[in-house]
């Protein structure tokens, strides 16, 4: 047995095996022989999706290269590739992924797993992009699926949570290589309410972060440039500032208002450009937990208010800011965007301190304006909230017991929803 843990240490599991196999044909023989599987990217999902306590598999080792289309609008890239090596590789071919979240440590199948996404007015999760994947089912048989080929498994496999097999190479749609400029500023909240439909119109890419007891944002946006790569910027260790904050927040919780103020006096203005995928990322070194939910885009803003007031109003220890972007709507069985164009509310706590009953609270408001969360980070859906929350829930079931009658890629949390 081996001691397992995701990014921000909240899941811990016993795999009786880790396995990093480097062919296809010993992830078959692993998988035919396991009675149960997970598998793991990055381990950077908060729920427990990648907890077992049978056999957990890496592809982080599998051989596999990528390859462009001739027309250069797909290509075929390896599942286990991280988003940051896959964007590299990408880049050097004169190609960028349509879109990034926050960090590119994930896995390409994990993100796509989970319905990642960033930030844009019209652009959806990275699970649209996907066209094809090449799957290991819980037989050990290899199998495609696309549109045209297997199309029931291609659509549930499009955000899967890793409940049909082992995806070990995936067709993703792609763009020719751009460049991005962004800016971060520091604006009024009561002015970012006013105006965050006009600065999302008018930037392929925007965002703000919110500390609940601030009444300043940091607000980022990202455009196509053709300016030259701006030099790294020196200066202060923001991350040991935060994290010194967030400890002293965490020992005297009275602190945490005053020093929120603090650090977003601080916080000044910045601008860089360069390509797309070195500008998307940013280092998130400060662990914490997060929750997220999707809501109808004008219930957004609305529900973020009532968050920020619900926590003032009872003087919550929450430590870390608020995150709002916007995603486009999309066709995806069980997405969380699947119902129209989306407005998503991170909340996040820092690690060490207690996010159980705040979430529990937080996810009330989520809800009540009509939210679904996001698959990878904490929420409490039971079967019949998903069920009322996804017409569609009981096909992507069905497909299931198709490929998987025994159940090998289901775990406890799993089970609990889809078996
Ligand atoms: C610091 C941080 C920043 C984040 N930023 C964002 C963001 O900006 N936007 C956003 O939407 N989310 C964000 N997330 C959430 C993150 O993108 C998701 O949790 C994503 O699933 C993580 O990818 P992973 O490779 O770590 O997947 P894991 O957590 O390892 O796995 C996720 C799921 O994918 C499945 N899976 C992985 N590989 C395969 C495979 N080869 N075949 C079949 N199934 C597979 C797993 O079984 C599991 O069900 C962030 C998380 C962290 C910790």
């Amino acid at each position: 047995m081996t001691a397992w843990s995701n990014w921000s240490g909240s899941v811990k599991a016993r795999p009786a095996e880790l396995a990093r196999p480097t062919d296809e044909a010993a992830l078959q023989a692993l998988v035919r022989r396991a009675d149960k599987v997970r598998v793991v990217g990055a381990g950077h999902s908060f729920m427990p999706l990648c907890a077992t306590e049978g056999l957990l598999v890496s592809l982080a080792d599998l051989e596999g290269a990528l390859e462009v289309a001739a027309d250069r609008k797909t290509v075929t890239a390896p599942a286990g590739w991280s988003l940051k090596r896959l964007t590299d590789a990408l880049w050097r071919e004169g190609l960028s992924l349509p879109n990034q979240g926050d960090v590119d440590p994930q896995a390409l199948a994990g993100a796509l797993a989970t319905g990642t996404h960033g930030t844009g007015r019209d652009l959806g999760s990275l699970s649209t992009i996907a066209r094809a994947f090449r799957l290991v089912l819980a037989d050990g048989s290899v199998v495609t699926c696309s549109r045209a080929e297997r199309p029931e498994l291609f659509e549930a496999q499009r955000l899967s949570l890793g409940l049909f097999g082992v995806a070990t190479r995936i067709v993703i749609e792609v763009l020719p290589a751009y460049r991005l400029e962004e800016r971060i500023e520091r604006r009024k909240l009561a002015w970012v309410l006013e105006n965050f439909a006009d600065v999302a119109a008018s930037h392929r890419h925007a965002e703000f972060f919110v500390f609940p007891y601030a009444d300043d944002v940091i607000l980022k946006t990202l455009h196509p440039t053709d300016e030259p790569d701006s030099a790294p910027k020196p200066g202060v260790n923001e991350d040991a500032v935060f994290r010194f904050c967030c400890d002293l927040g965490r020992a005297a919780p009275v602190l945490i208002g005053p020093l929120q103020r603090f650090m977003m006096r601080g916080s000044g203005a910045s601008r860089r450009a360069g390509p797309a995928h070195s500008i998307f990322p940013s280092e998130r070194n400060v662990r914490f937990e997060e929750m997220e939910y999707e809501l109808p885009r004008a219930a957004g803003l609305p529900a973020l208010q009532e968050a920020i007031a619900w926590i003032r109003k009872g003087r919550l220890p929450v430590a870390f800011p608020f995150e709002f972007r916007w995603a486009a709507a999309d066709d995806i069985w069980i997405s969380p965007f699947n119902k129209g164009p989306g407005a998503s509310i991170s909340m996040h706590q820092y690690a060490p301190m207690a996010w159980q009953q705040l979430f529990a609270e937080g996810e009330r408001i989520f809800r009540a304006a009509g939210g679904r969360p996001h698959w990878a980070k904490r929420h409490t859906l039971a079967r019949t909230d998903v069920d009322a929350l996804y017409p569609l829930a009981e096909r992507f079931r069905a497909v299931r017991r198709d490929v998987d009658p025994a159940g090998k890629f289901l775990n406890p949390h799993l089970a609990d929803l889809f078996s």
